[in-house]
């Protein structure tokens, strides 16, 4: 194999494992919004051995002023997203 063969072979490979990362990318929801987004760019905040996550500091800054009030509106599946609610 030459040299420019093996590199557009790490091209490819390169590529589909990027697109592979994309889609496989976690989704988390946001606990004071309640809309889905990727969990690499959540912020979180431990409250009773449980992890929420938020989608900036505002909501964060709510949650930590009020958890309970955020958390009884939480759905059970809290804090999965399905592809549907995607909404950032
Ligand atoms: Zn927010």
């Amino acid at each position: 194999m030459t040299r420019f063969g093996l590199a557009i072979l790490i091209i490819l490979f390169s590529s589909t494992g990027y697109i592979q990362s994309l889609s496989a990318e976690e989704l988390v929801r946001c606990a004071v919004k309640s809309h889905c987004f990727p969990e690499t760019k959540a912020l979180t905040y431990d409250y009773k051995d449980i992890t929420y996550y938020f989608c900036c500091n505002v909501c964060k800054k709510k949650f930590k002023e009020n958890p309970e009030k955020y958390i009884s509106k939480l759905p059970d599946d809290y804090p999965n997203c399905s592809e549907q609610n995607y909404s950032y």
